[in-house]
């Protein structure tokens, strides 16, 4: 992989496509700023080479030019973080934008209007990836959050920079931290998959039979096994039209050698609430009018053991109702075990929607060793997938 170290930018103009695409409250104030600070070290190394940056995102889901999506309400929030002056040009491509673009000192950052007020941007249309070719000598793709997707700015723009285009230092942690967990990992490599269903991790779990030694299957996803294998589950969420996949799940990793760890005993609540009354069963074992909603403490307990002993540990997806402090114990126990075990060495990585706002809520994105930027891109990686991001910079 051809890293930003072995390059130097001094008088070069940069494009870089960044994730931008950040939260707001209805003041538009930012309110989380992971994806700018996550894109500083790229822009900071351009800069200090005595290049300059020409900075291109989206920013929601604009049809069309729509003021209240325009980047203009967070240049000052993006300024602060990143801790430079940002020139903005109103134009994403065009003279206008050429210009402010020429005028550009090396040193200085220019931010370029919401890709997505052009429709071209996620047909991925070849002459507006062109376009924005046309404004810099070097691309650089730093946005993970996007990388499955083969937009103009975050694929199809890299054919107009043969020589010249690499993978931003965040976009290289993330290739580096899921070929870890896939491939160059320590081993005993562990997957911990929670969640709620089994249909929307299918693909991953059979992607990643073939790479782990264990397999932990949590949250409300291992209702549809604990069923298929013939307990009685109340209440509990399950997909009866998966019983049989599951089966076969278990006998690949017997057959693969895989050690599959599954829930033993339940919290269940009465309702789906967080007040609702709260009782242990086994989990092959819960009344009708009880639901299983978070990990008991036999199943926190044993899972301890197996994330200790493990020295590359993936988690994705919750071990529980974790939006309920009530049933949040489970996933906050997991949490506490991979931070321990990455405390004795292990590698871990948590990625992939839930299992990410997860560990930001209970403060543990320090613990762990990687917390990835990008959701559905993660997902499609641990499904086995080359996204198309990345293939672009590769060819
Ligand atoms: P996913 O997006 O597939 O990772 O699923 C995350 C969601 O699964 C979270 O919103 C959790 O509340 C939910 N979840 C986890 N465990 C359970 C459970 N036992 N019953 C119902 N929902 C659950």
């Amino acid at each position: 992989m051809r890293t930003l170290d072995t390059v130097n930018f001094s008088n070069k103009k940069v494009l870089i496509r960044v994730d931008f695409n950040v939260p707001l409250d209805e003041n538009k104030r930012v309110t989380d700023h992971t994806r700018i600070k996550a894109a500083k070290p790229t822009i900071d190394k351009v800069l200090a080479d005595g290049g300059s940056c020409l900075l291109m995102t989206h920013f929601g889901r604009p049809k069309g030019v729509d003021d209240k999506l325009s980047l203009r309400h967070i240049v000052s929030e993006i300024q602060k973080v990143l801790g430079v002056d940002i020139q903005f040009s109103k134009h994403t491509i065009g003279p206008e934008a050429q210009a402010q673009a020429r005028s550009l000192q090396p040193g200085q950052v220019m931010l370029l209007e919401n890709l997505r007020f052009y429709d071209e941007e996620t047909k991925g249309d070849e002459q507006f990836a062109n376009a924005l070719s046309t404004l810099a000598d070097c691309y650089i793709n730093d946005a993970f959050g996007t990388a499955h997707r083969a937009h103009a700015s975050t694929t199809i723009v890299a054919q107009f920079f043969p020589k010249e285009k690499y993978f931003g230092y965040l976009l290289a942690q993330e290739i580096d931290a899921i070929d870890r967990v896939m491939s160059t990992g320590e081993k005993p490599v562990l997957a911990v998959l929670g969640g709620a269903k089994v249909s929307s991790k299918i693909t991953i779990i059979e992607n990643i039979l073939d790479k782990v030694d264990h397999l932990i299957i949590g949250g409300g996803m291992s209702f549809t096994f604990a069923k298929a294998k013939g307990g009685q589950i109340g209440n509990s969420i399950c997909e009866d039209d998966k019983l049989e996949l599951a089966l076969s799940i278990l006998r690949s990793a017997k057959e693969k050698g895989v050690q599959i760890h599954l829930p033993t005993d339940v919290v269940a609540g009465d309702q789906f609430s967080n007040e609702a009354n709260q009782q242990i069963f086994p989990i092959d074992q819960i009344p009708d009018g009880w639901e299983g909603m978070d990990a008991g403490p036999e199943t926190v307990a044993a899972f301890r053991e197996v994330v200790l002993q493990s020295k590359t540990i993936l988690w994705n997806g919750p071990l529980g109702v974790f939006e309920f402090s009530h049933f949040s114990q489970g996933t906050i126990a997991l949490g506490e075990a991979i931070s321990a075990s990455t405390k004795n060495g292990a590698f871990s990585l948590v990625g992939g929607g839930d299992s990410v706002a997860a560990v930001k809520q209970f403060n543990m994105e320090n613990e762990v060793s990687y917390v990835s930027t990008g959701g559905g891109a993660m997902l499609e990686s641990l499904e086995g997938k080359t996204l198309p991001g990345i293939a672009a910079i590769l060819v």
